[in-house]
């Protein structure tokens, strides 16, 4: 069953939709990451499935139950969402103890003192903090602030956690450890998860699904490597990932440019087409004799990144393991080996 069900999910501000005709469903114990750039909806959306907003056309439920409708709308304490935001929010004149018992919330106030202190225990434990329970927020670092704030999240059970963009305020040094702690945390828990991220490689690395948003609109809903390697549109292919868009045509399955050809991914349509040939299909050899020459080179470590200038002034971006580092300068001749590719007519 699915935990989450937006349909055709509508909010304005004045003049702007915020989020637009937006349907998407997220299944019991999935793991959705909403990403987008600055100003797209994300947060918007957070809000209307939290209930902070009201929408202005379409419906949502939760767990089978509708909580908004145009003019209809259940407040946050009434819909079961567990919210962690980017700066913790966790209550600073209380323990840690105190800010998870508050997320146990009215419901669990039957219990006795005993149980609760049982359940907050519990949930400690399940984010890595054993016996830190009666620290201040303040004697915390922020890392462990964060978990802290999921703990509280995820006390009185929600049927789904909505994080926006929780790893912003910590350390960069942090960020990837920290996050994938978290991720595997709430994986552990069975939750079903929504995050917010404008950091594509931490939408792919996390969710089993990215939903890509643009102009309020979710433009796809895939995995990520349907998303990497089949996006619906150009726009999608360069936001997720580099993108070299290449002129050609296809014929026979085949994507046929000036560079070489590769196997198409649905290739019916035939006709002229931009394909798209991501960076790491693009080899090169040094050759004296080639027009084709490096203008930059990006060593990453574990890649390398070369940005080659064609004979027709055209670049393209290539992405090749480190041992496969050209000179700055050098010419080289180009092959396309990988894929199938997606192609746009
Ligand atoms: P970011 O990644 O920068 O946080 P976002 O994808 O979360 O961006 P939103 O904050 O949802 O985007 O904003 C979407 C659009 O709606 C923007 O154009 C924003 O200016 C507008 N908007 C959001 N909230 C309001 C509001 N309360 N009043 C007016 N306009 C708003």
């Amino acid at each position: 069953m699915a935990t989450l069900h937006l349909q055709h999910l509508t909010k304005r501000f004045g003049a702007v939709a915020a989020v637009d005709d937006a349907s998407l469903t997220v299944a019991s114990g999935e793991f959705v990451a909403l990403l987008g750039p600055s100003g797209c909806g994300k947060t918007t959306l957070l809000r209307l499935i939290a209930g902070f907003e009201a929408p202005d056309a379409g419906t949502l439920h939760i767990g089978g139950q509708e909580v908004a409708a145009a003019g209809r709308a259940l407040p946050p304490e009434r819909r079961r969402v567990g919210m962690v935001f980017q700066d913790y929010a966790l209550f600073p004149h209380l323990t840690v103890q105190e800010n998870i018992a508050f997320g146990l919330g009215e419901r669990r106030r039957r219990r006795s003192r005993h149980e609760r202190a049982a359940r907050v225990e519990a949930l400690l434990e399940l984010v890595g903090l054993p016996g830190l329970g009666a620290r201040y927020p303040h004697e915390l670092s922020g890392g462990q602030q964060q978990r802290v704030a999921l703990a509280r999240a995820l006390a009185p059970e929600p049927a789904v956690v909505c994080l926006d963009e929780p790893w912003s305020a910590i350390d960069p040094m942090l960020r990837a450890s920290m996050r994938a702690e978290l991720a595997e945390i709430l994986r552990g828990a069975g939750t079903t998860v929504l995050l917010v991220t404008h950091d594509q490689e931490e939408a792919l690395t996390l969710a089993d699904r990215v939903a890509l948003m643009r102009d309020g609109r979710i433009v796809q809903a895939a995995a990520p490597e349907r998303l990497y390697h089949e996006p619906v549109d150009p726009w999608s292919a360069a936001f997720v990932g580099t993108a070299n868009f290449l002129e050609g045509h296809v014929a026979d399955g085949r994507a046929v440019t000036a560079l070489g050809e590769l196997a198409a991914r649905s290739p019916n349509g035939g006709g002229a087409c931009s394909v798209l040939v991501r960076p790491e299909l693009v080899h090169l050899a040094p050759d004296e004799t080639a027009d084709a020459v490096v203008v930059r080179r990006e060593f990453h470590g574990h890649d390398v990144l070369h940005r080659v200038r064609l004979g027709d002034g055209t670049e393209v971006w290539s992405q090749r393991p480190s041992d496969e580092v050209v000179p700055l300068g050098a010419h080289v001749r180009i092959r396309l080996d990988g894929g199938p590719v997606a192609v746009f007519h």
